[in-house]
């Protein structure tokens, strides 16, 4: 947190403070100071070491570079930096905190890419979705997510709000890269969507969201192609990035438009159908679709090395695609963080989406997780870019933490190593969003943004589920705490 926000945060506490009665005022004034930082109290109870020096010793520390474990090696931080790297005993200071890291793992804390605040509302109709800017933010630093970018939105003011509460020390979350609310044409499946026909608006819509705060746009299912020509080069010329959940617009016509990134893979892509014709997104059926999702598809293979010649970034969504279809998601402490009554449709849901009348849909859903599987795999082998996100949109299904642990298990499945999976997740997320000099992999110099867990999760990656601290800029944040202090609260 540099002094600027410092001064900006304080700012607005003393404007806050002339709107509220005196009681409250009071509270929200019990600031204290911690590492540089300041966090109101109810975010100070999360905090386990504030620093500012802490020594992290007889730990194993997986850089996020790819690179194999250091064994036995200590990490000091201060004043929020990583300062040093080395084996154990190498580094001393008299004045740190000292953890021992013995039977544990560090990790950079992830960059994930496709996540929202947001929750389908069970019970509206038409379908609505409500942001959830209090009880996300904590569940995704849980996650040991120090850095994510939301993947589009209902609500862009909102999410601003949330950036600048974390950013003030009044909620614990992550560092957010904000999505400006969709890009959308007529035939949107929410009425939250704003659907725009004329490119002139499109522009007129970039220029105001990047004055904003926004740093990035997603266009949606339904928009054209001059829609989307236009917004890439307006958020281009204003050095914003425009990703995509696609259907009317085909993968190759985004690439050749200059998209920078395509969200969920090959699912999404309509290239594939026989029927497809401009700006009209094609009716395929799930079957023919998992038919034509094969790898060895010579159209798949033509749109990967098209994809990878245009420099086109593909986020994976695996938790997404495999809630309700593979056991690591949804865990039913996923479930145990919604609101009672969301718990309740949430679960009947689930129950109903897994019962024996659809296992024949299942067993499609699951081919089809595989050959989604295999196409991230085989992009990355062909040279492409891949990042990571979870897409946590509602239904209890796909909420973190296990959500992003569920990510990292999947992409194991997919046939990553562990190690190639956490540097998807924190080191190349980080380039993607060119914050790869200050976060990403555990590098002396970079911020102190980290994950100690209990565990080898590059031998067993299922490990990424036993997050003990999680830290942002030197701050150690207890991981069930953090859960704990919104636990029950997603959903209506
Ligand atoms: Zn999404």
């Amino acid at each position: 947190m540099t002094n600027t926000n410092y001064l900006e945060s304080r700012g607005s506490r003393r404007a806050l403070s002339n709107l509220l009665p005196a009681t409250i005022t009071l509270i929200a004034l019990s600031i204290s100071s911690v590492s540089g930082a300041q966090y109101h109290d109810s975010v100070e109870r999360l905090i386990v070491h504030a620093g500012p020096e802490i020594l992290i010793d007889k730990v194993r520390v997986i850089d996020g570079t790819g690179a194999p474990a250091m064994e036995a090696a200590s990490l000091l931080l201060k004043d929020g930096l990583i300062v040093g790297v080395g084996p154990s005993g190498t580094l001393a200071s008299e004045t740190a905190t000292v953890i021992d890291g013995t039977g544990k793992t560090v990790l950079p804390g992830y960059v994930m890419l496709h996540e929202h605040l947001v929750y389908l509302n069970p019970t509206a109709r038409p379908q609505a979705y409500t942001t959830e800017h209090i009880p996300m933010p904590p569940l995704y630093l849980a996650a040991g997510s120090t850095t994510i970018r939301t993947g589009g939105t209902f609500d862009g003011d909102a999410d601003l709000r949330a950036r600048a509460l974390i950013e003030e020390g009044r909620i614990a979350g992550p560092d957010l890269h904000i999505t400006a609310p969709f890009i959308e044409g007529p035939g949107s499946f929410s009425y939250q969507m704003r659907e725009m026909t004329d490119p002139e608006e499109a522009r007129q819509f970039v220029r105001y969201w990047v004055r904003a705060g926004a740093t990035s746009f997603k266009a949606y299912m339904n928009v054209s192609l001059a829609v989307l020509g236009a917004a890439i080069d307006e958020a281009h010329k204003l050095g914003a990035q425009v990703t995509g959940h696609l259907c009317s617009v085909s993968f190759r016509e985004a690439a050749e438009l200059g998209i920078d990134n395509l969200e969920h893979g090959l699912i999404d892509a309509s290239d594939l159908a026989a029927d497809k014709t401009e700006d009209t997104c094609p009716t395929m059926d799930a079957e023919e679709r998992v038919r034509l999702m094969d790898v060895a598809n010579p159209a798949v293979q033509d749109l990967i090395a098209t994809l990878v010649q245009e420099n086109v970034t593909v986020t994976s969504t695996l938790p997404v695609l495999a809630a309700g279809l593979h056991p690591a998601i949804p865990t039913q402490g996923a479930f145990d963080l919604l609101s009672p009554r969301s718990r309740d449709i949430a679960q009947k849901r689930w129950i109903a989406y897994l019962g024996p009348e659809r296992a024949e849909q299942a067993t499609l859903w699951r081919e089809e997780l595989r050959r989604e599987m295999a196409f991230e795999k085989a992009f990355v082998e062909a040279g492409g870019n891949l990042v990571i996100g979870t897409d946590p949109t509602g239904w209890g299904g796909t909420i973190p933490p296990n959500s992003t642990h569920a990510a990292l298990i999947l992409l194991v499945e997919a046939g990553f190593t562990p190690l190639e999976a956490i540097s998807l997740a924190t080191l190349n997320g980080a380039r993607f969003l060119g914050v790869e000099d200050e976060v990403g992999s555990i590098e002396v110099g970079k911020r102190a943004n980290l994950i100690l867990l209990d565990g080898t999760p590059d031998r067993t990656i299922a490990d990424v589920q036993h997050v003990e601290l999680v830290f942002k800029d030197g701050v150690a944040f207890d991981a069930d705490a953090l859960i704990e202090s919104v636990r029950g609260t997603v959903g209506r």
